[in-house]
């Protein structure tokens, strides 16, 4: 058995659903099929700001669910003729009118819980779900569609819930063994052991994949999108960036955690601990070959490449914490990551220098003055006795991460990097290196994005870019 998954990007109008049942259909000619997908492009921020705009009273909502309606409906007269496309706009226009009354209700007592953002949220799976499933089966395909929150169990942390494996993996195996032709399953979303709905992360519908893949003990999960699989970089930012064919899924986990957004992180671990390949495809050139993401032992790793890919994510902001007083006081580290900890807010990358004169910690700027606020409650004492001396705070900047199994035992790769980097006159704030050594990470000013990861793409992977272009065509 196989799953695929296809993203906003392959569902996003209904001839892009057309071609993805097209797909689908290939596939499961010759094999048993589940189908996971997201939502129509764009819905799910339609949506957060349709929930937003009623919370604040702006009343903006009508025209955003005007919009979202729209999108579905029109895809529905293009993919059902004038005869059959009653039921399936009828089922949409249910759904659309519930939404309608949620936001109705956040408006009435403006406010917007995490908990109903999950909800309003699941509408957009939801509704791509009934759509595709609608038309697969008019075209006698055999569509079967799941409600994934009878299939995910998660605990309540509302929008990033974590997920019960044991738990969702029985019922999945169940269920799936039950349908008898192809399920159609609503990524992104979960619900609690008491059925209220959660969502697993923006992004989530890979992850939701490999979760319905390892509980179906499928042979492959295959992540459709619109690129040609995992690249060396951004296509959007470097334009020589090239399909990396196998990966593994160490590298492909650490590429997605700093930024590379073609797959969720969380994706590679219900794959990996259950030895299930990833394959990532693209929906508009589907005869491409992709990327295999496996386990380090089944890839073949291409040594002759010194790194594997870069990442990076914007929006990032520092703070440093500067004091004598900090040296050699065990649990001083221990009390700013609980400080942090207990108001929610996650540290990207920690550096500190070895005179531990100074920790800097690194952050996404909307969490950046929140911790800053709960540094200054936790170290007032020392502040005052004047055991540190200040915290500085600094927005505007970028992570970039320098990924590969083979900067393994490489010497001289940061010093190789960071010339580069140098001899383009990029300025380095922190540097961070895994002890895996497969990972060498750095905070740069945003305004340096572009030139940054063009510098290190040409430095490392420019003899590679023709022969990896030649090969895909
Ligand atoms: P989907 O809607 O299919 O889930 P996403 O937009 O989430 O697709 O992810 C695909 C996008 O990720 C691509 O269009 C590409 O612009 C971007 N991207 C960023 N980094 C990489 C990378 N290293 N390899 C491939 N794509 C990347
Ligand atoms: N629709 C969700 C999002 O935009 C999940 C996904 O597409 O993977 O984040
Ligand atoms: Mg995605």
């Amino acid at each position: 058995m196989k799953v695929l998954k296809f993203g906003g990007s392959s569902v996003a109008d209904g001839e892009r659903i057309r071609s993805v049942a097209g797909i689908i259909a290939r596939a499961a000619a010759s094999e048993k099929v589940a189908v996971v997908l997201s939502a129509m492009k764009g819905v799910t921020d339609q949506l957060i700001a349709a929930a937003r705009a009623a919370e604040e009273g702006t009343g903006a909502q009508e025209g955003i669910l005007a919009s979202i309606r729209a999108k579905h409906f029109d895809a529905a007269r293009l993919l059902f003729g004038p005869a059959d496309q009653s039921p399936p706009l009828t089922s949409l226009a249910v759904m659309c009118n519930e939404l309608e009354e949620i936001l109705h209700g956040v408006e009435l007592i403006r406010e917007c819980s995490a908990r109903t953002m999950d909800l309003v949220m699941s509408f957009g799976e939801r509704l791509s779900c009934v759509l595709a499933s609608a038309y697969m089966n008019a075209k006698g395909m055999g569509a079967t569609l799941l409600d994934a929150r009878e299939l995910i169990i998660t605990d309540e942390h509302f929008g990033a819930a974590s997920v019960d494996f044991p738990r969702s993996y029985s019922l999945i195996l169940d269920r799936l063994a039950r349908v008898p032709g192809i399920a159609v399953i609503p990524g992104f979303i979960g619900a609690t052991p008491k059925g209220v709905t959660t969502t697993l992360g923006r992004n989530g519908s890979d992850y939701t994949a490999s979760i319905i893949g390892a509980g179906a003990e499928a042979d492959l999960i295959e992540i459709w999108t619109d690129v040609d699989g995992v690249l060396s970089a951004d296509p959007r930012i470097v334009p020589d960036a090239f399909v990396i064919p196998e990966i593994s899924s160490e590298e492909a986990m650490e590429l997605s955690y700093f930024g590379a957004k073609v797959i969720h992180p969380f994706t590679m671990v219900p794959a990996v601990e259950k030895n299930i390949p990833l394959l990532i495809k693209n929906s508009l050139n589907p005869d491409a070959p992709g990327t295999t993401i496996a386990a380090a032992a089944a890839i073949t790793r291409d040594t002759s490449r010194p790194i594997t890919g870069i990442a990076s994510i914007d929006g990032i902001s520092i703070v440093n914490i500067e004091g004598g007083g900090m040296m050699g006081i065990p649990g001083f580290a221990a009390r700013i990551f609980a400080a942090l900890a207990r108001d929610g807010i996650n540290i990207i990358m920690i550096s500190q220098a070895s005179s531990e004169h100074t920790i800097c910690l690194v952050f996404r700027t909307a969490e950046g003055e929140r911790a800053l606020a709960a540094l200054n409650r936790e170290l007032a004492p020392e502040l005052v006795t004047r055991r540190i001396e200040r915290f500085e705070l600094l927005h505007d900047l970028l992570i970039v991460s320098v990924i590969g199994e083979n900067m393994h035992g490489t010497p001289g790769m940061a010093g190789r990097l960071f010339s580069a980097l140098g001899t383009a006159g990029i300025n380095i704030l922190v540097i961070a290196q895994g002890s895996s050594e497969r990972n060498i990470s750095f905070v740069i000013e945003e305004k340096n994005h572009t030139l940054a990861l063009r510098t290190i793409h040409a430095e490392f992977l420019a003899p590679h870019v023709q022969r990896h272009k030649a090969r895909a065509g």
